[in-house]
């Protein structure tokens, strides 16, 4: 490729990584400022509130892949019960979030808790 100061007008370059955006895929942000997907995604893209990384599409997909629960975004691997460590986001018995005073748990540790909870409010009675 040519390095030289005249480019081609449609020869379009990010304006985070300078990369070439000619022929392939590009998005324009509200300041008409052009953007590479990767970039873009990681200017904008919702923050997963575990890791706080950017939520971003997987290599080759378009759409990204999130969990919102309780106002926050989750990578569906950060998805994970806060106690034990368990897997949210996958389908099948005994998962699926039980959030318990804004605290994402599974299941079973939200049960614990509510009993723990109600324990102790009778032992204070
Ligand atoms: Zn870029
Ligand atoms: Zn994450
Ligand atoms: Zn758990």
């Amino acid at each position: 490729m040519a390095m030289g100061k005249a480019y081609h007008p449609r020869c379009f370059t990010c304006v985070v990584c300078n990369c070439c955006l000619d022929g392939v895929p590009f998005t324009v942000d509200a300041t008409s400022q052009i953007h590479c997907i990767e970039d873009f995604h990681r200017k904008y893209a919702p923050r997963c509130s575990v890791c706080s990384e950017p939520i971003m599409p997987e290599p080759g997909q378009e759409e990204t892949v999130r969990i919102v629960a309780l106002d926050r975004s989750f990578h569906v691997n950060c998805y994970v019960c806060e106690e034990c460590g368990l897997l949210l986001s996958s389908e099948g018995e005994g998962r699926g979030c039980y959030p318990l005073d804004g605290h994402i748990l599974c299941k079973s540790c939200s049960a614990r808790r509510i009993q723990d909870l109600s324990a102790k409010i009778s032992t204070d009675c």
